[in-house]
C-alpha cells in the first residue's frame, strides 16, 4: 500500500504563505518529482508529509488514513536526506537496523533483515564500517538501505543526490528507480535538477512559490508546459516578446517587433492573452541567408551567428536577432552543421514550425 493524497496544504510562517493550498495525489507504486527551484517550498512540504513539521491547515491521507496527528515514527514512511543523517558513532550495520531495534524486532530477524537490505544497495560486507569509512555514495546507500529495512509504504527523498558528483548521481538515480520498482514503494522525490526529474519520474509535479503550476508524465511536461515558468524551467527555450496576438480559425498569429508573423498551433489549454511565444533549440533549423529558398512555410526570423560551441553530440548556435533583445539559442545535429558551414557574422534565418511554437 501507499496511496499519499494531500488536499489543501497550506504552511504560513508568520505572514509569509510558503506552501500554498497544495493539492497533490500519488498513486501507489508512482514515484512523483517535487521539481522546483530553491525556496519554493519543496523540503517544507516534504517535512509536512513526514511529520516533522505540523502544516497550518489542510489534510495528508496515506491509504485512506489522516496522518496530520499521527507521529513520524508511526507514519509508515521512510526518509532519504541530502546529507544522509547517519549516526556517525554507530557502525553500518547498527545505522540500518536501528529502526528495527526501535520497534523491538527479534535479533534474528534484525540480522536478517539488515543483511537482505545492505545487499540490495550492493554494501555486503560494510557491516562493520563507520560512516566516515565510507564514500558519500555509499553513506547514501546506507541511508536507503536503513529505509528499505523498514519496509515503509512510501519513502520521502529530499534532493538525495545533490551532495554526490555529477557521474555518480547518474548511477544513482538509476539504482533507486530500479530500487523502487522491485520493493513497490511508493516514492516523493524532491530535486531541483530537471534533468534527474525526467530520468527518474512517473509524473513531475514542478512546484514554483509555494503551489503546483503543473503535475504531468515528463513528455508532457516537457511538450506542453503550460504557462512560461514551467517552460522555462524545464529544457532550454528561446522567449521571445510578440504582440498583436489574433486567433485565426486554426492557429494562433502573433508580430515579432521587426514584424514576422509567427504562426502557433492551438492546442487543448490555448487562451489568446498571451504576450510571448517560446520554441525550443532543438526544434529550430538554421538555413543561410544564400538557401532563403528552402525556407518553406515555416516561422522564421533573421539574424546574424553570435557563436557557435561545439557540445559532444550536438552543436549550439547563437544567432543576434532584431527581433529580439536576447540572443537566440539553436541547437544542431553534427551533420547539419557542418553541413552549413557557417561562420560569425554570417547572416542566417531561424525557422521552427507553427506546431512546436508556443505562446504564453
Ligand atoms: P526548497 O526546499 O524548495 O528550497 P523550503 O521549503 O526549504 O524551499 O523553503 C520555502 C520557503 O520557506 C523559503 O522562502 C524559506 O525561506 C521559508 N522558510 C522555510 N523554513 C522557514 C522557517 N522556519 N521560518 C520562516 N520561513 C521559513
Ligand atoms: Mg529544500
Amino acid at each position: 500500500m501507499g496511496r499519499l493524497v494531500i488536499t489543501n496544504l497550506c504552511k504560513q510562517y508568520k505572514d509569509n504563505l510558503v506552501v500554498k493550498q497544495l493539492d497533490l495525489t500519488i498513486e501507489q507504486g508512482e514515484l512523483v518529482s517535487l521539481l522546483g527551484p530553491s525556496g519554493c517550498g519543496k523540503t517544507t512540504t516534504l517535512r509536512m508529509i513526514a511529520g516533522l513539521l505540523d502544516p497550518t491547515s489542510g489534510s495528508i491521507k496515506l491509504d485512506d488514513k489522516e496522518i496530520v496527528n499521527v507521529p513520524t515514527h508511526k507514519r509508515d514512511i521512510g526518509l532519504v536526506f541530502q546529507n544522509y543523517a547517519l549516526f556517525p558513532h554507530l557502525t553500518i550495520f547498527e545505522n540500518v537496523a536501528y529502526g528495527l531495534k526501535r520497534k523491538k524486532v527479534l535479533k534474528s530477524e534484525i540480522e536478517k533483515r539488515v543483511k537482505a537490505a545492505l545487499e540490495s544497495v550492493q554494501l555486503t560486507g560494510f557491516e562493520d564500517r563507520l560512516p566516515t569509512q565510507l564514500s558519500g555514495g555509499q553513506q547514501q546507500r546506507v541511508a536507503l538501505a536503513r529505509s528499505l529495512v523498514l519496509n515503509p509504504s512510501i519513502i520521502l527523498f529530499d534532493e538525495p543526490l545533490s551532495n554526490l558528483d555529477a557521474k555518480l548521481r547518474q548511477f544513482l538515480r538509476v539504482e533507486i528507480r530500479q530500487l523502487q520498482k522491485k520493493h513497490g514503494f511508493t516514492a516523493l522525490f524532491v530535486t531541483h535538477d530537471q534533468e534527474e526529474a525526467m530520468v527518474l519520474s512517473d509524473r513531475i509535479a514542478v512546484m514554483y512559490n509555494g503551489d503546483i503550476s503543473q503535475l504531468g508524465t515528463p513528455s508532457e511536461i516537457y511538450d506542453e508546459p503550460s504557462n512560461s515558468f514551467v517552460a522555462n524551467f524545464i529544457g532550454e527555450t528561446n522567449m521571445i516578446s510578440v504582440n498583436d496576438v489574433r486567433e485565426e480559425s486554426d492557429c494562433f498569429t502573433a508580430k515579432l517587433k521587426t514584424g514576422e508573423i509567427i504562426k502557433v498551433s492551438k492546442r487543448k489549454n490555448s487562451t489568446s492573452i498571451e504576450k510571448v511565444i517560446m520554441f525550443r533549440p532543438e526544434h529550430s533549423q538554421v538555413i543561410k541567408q544564400s538557401d532563403v529558398e528552402k525556407m518553406g512555410e515555416q516561422n522564421s526570423l533573421n539574424g546574424q551567428v553570435e557563436y557557435m560551441h561545439f557540445l559532444g553530440s550536438t552543436y549550439t548556435l547563437g544567432v543576434r536577432s532584431a527581433a529580439h533583445d536576447k540572443t537566440i539559442i539553436c541547437s544542431l545535429q553534427p551533420e547539419d552543421y557542418k553541413d552549413l558551414s557557417l561562420h560569425e557574422g554570417d547572416d542566417v534565418f531561424v525557422t521552427w514550425s507553427k506546431e512546436k511554437t508556443y505562446i504564453y
